[in-house]
């Protein structure tokens, strides 16, 4: 090979110097490069609690970003590396979680349990045990255990370490390609943008397994903050939605103004800037159906808005935080499909109103629970009909049937529900959820 001189290797690749902030096409400085790249990862920092060996792998991984600057393929390196330490981490995490024993259960026979003190005796262990059908006991769950990526993940689902059903999609994603690069069938090559996402989203991954959500996170979001907000809206279709605060400012001629709005005051998602999440269908909301995207909480209403604010003055209500992931849908079919149901205001409803078939979906957001069961009418769009998780979206199928099964399923997942009949309140105007009765 070309044996090239020390400063040939400190001049920056042309090719990295083609990303900056607003894409492909300028091309940076090598100072501006080198720190813009690594601000694209500066962030994400790991739990206190992570275990040595994937802390230092990540730690490395972070270096040797900074230098895809001189030399471009360290992106695709970089991209591949952090696949691995998916792996590792999942191994890491159930050496602690095990602690030393792990437990089998064969048909027919009393459990075994073994001594581990490595990874590697947890594989044989494994391949050992799958002989004799015996499958891994994870809390009161049974698993299906090889030791290799699949297993760990089922595991690390059971064990629930990792949630999220966006982010299950996510985990699939990365374990394909995890099994590419350990078993590469041709070339491929990483830009810095897709590097950088790997490395955040392992760092989400780790940092969940630890049990720390990532504030504002792609796959593991911490709980997002919900602030007392007015929905408001006229005859003429226009709606408006305001922090409470808004209302406690006097004005007489805006009121005059307000004679023809309706209000309602709810806890909802907040319009933050540069977060990832904001509720982009805020104004469909509706007490009756999952209409917004977020968990949208009926308080009062409707009245004008000097009733509203009297009645947030005596009452005072406060916002709260809320985890949006992994909720739990009905889905009613009678003769058109409607939107997405809270099991609470399913279990509340006047029987003739509890006709037709009912699906009950777990998933991130009632879009995502409606699609599923909005394919899963066609057989060769692949979706699940039998109780799991959705291969072909990310969806899990709790139960399909009448409105009393359906119920049961969502019980099953979520505990005891409550049944609640809120006031039937909508703002008039749709986009996204124009069907509803
Ligand atoms: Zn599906």
């Amino acid at each position: 090979m070309e044996i090239r001189p020390l400063e040939d290797l400190r001049t920056a690749d042309n090719l990295s110097l083609a990303f900056n902030p607003y894409g492909l096409g300028g091309r940076m400085k090598p100072e501006d490069a080198a720190e813009f790249q690594q601000r694209q990862i500066a962030d994400c920092d790991l739990a206190a609690g992570v275990a040595a060996g994937t802390r230092d792998s990540f730690d490395r991984l972070r270096t040797v970003f900074a230098y895809g600057v001189l030399c471009y393929d360290v992106y695709t390196m970089v991209g591949d590396q952090a696949l691995l330490i998916y792996e590792q981490a999942l191994r890491d995490r159930f050496m602690e979680w095990c602690a030393g024993t792990i437990t089998f259960r064969a048909p027919q026979s009393p459990d075994v349990s073994h001594t581990v003190t490595s990874y590697d005796d947890v594989k044989k262990r494994a391949d050992g045990m799958r002989g004799q059908r015996a499958k891994l006991v994870v809390a009161t769950h049974t698993i299906e255990f090889n030791g290799m990526l699949h297993g760990l993940r089922l595991w690390a689902r059971t064990a629930g370490l990792l949630r999220g059903r966006r982010s299950r999609a996510v985990e699939d994603a990365l374990a394909k390609l995890r099994n590419y690069v350990a078993h590469p069938s041709g070339h491929h090559v990483d830009t810095p943008v897709e590097a950088a996402r790997t490395v955040r989203d392992l760092a989400e991954l780790i940092n969940q397994l630890w049990g720390q959500t990532t504030p504002n996170g792609r796959l593991y979001p911490a709980p997002l903050r919900r602030d007392i907000a007015v929905l408001s809206w006229n005859g003429s279709g226009r709606a408006r939605m305001e922090p409470a605060d808004a209302l406690t400012v006097h004005d007489s001629t805006e009121d005059q103004e307000d004679v023809a709005y309706q209000h309602v005051v709810v806890r909802a998602i907040p319009f933050v800037p540069g977060s990832r999440w904001d509720d982009a269908h805020w104004a469909e909301f509706d007490t009756r159906y999952e209409t917004t995207r977020f968990p949208t909480e009926y308080l009062w209403g409707p009245g004008t808005r000097e009733q509203a604010r009297t009645w947030m003055e005596q009452e005072r209500p406060e916002g709260d935080s809320v985890d949006f992931t992994d909720r739990v849908f009905l889905v009613q079919d009678h003769e058109r499909l409607l939107p997405p149901m809270r099991p609470a205001v399913a279990a509340g409803l006047p029987d003739e109103e509890r006709v037709g078939v009912w699906h009950a979906v777990r998933a991130d957001f009632p879009a995502d629970a409606f699609a599923h069961v909005r394919g899963s009418g066609d057989r060769s769009a692949g979706h699940t009909r039998r109780p799991g998780d959705c291969s072909a979206c990310s969806a899990e199928v709790l139960g399909v049937g009448s409105h009393d099964e359906a119920l049961r399923a969502a019980a099953a997942a979520l505990g005891p529900i409550q049944a609640v009949q809120p006031p039937s309140v909508r703002l008039p105007l749709s986009t996204f959820w124009p069907d509803r009765p």
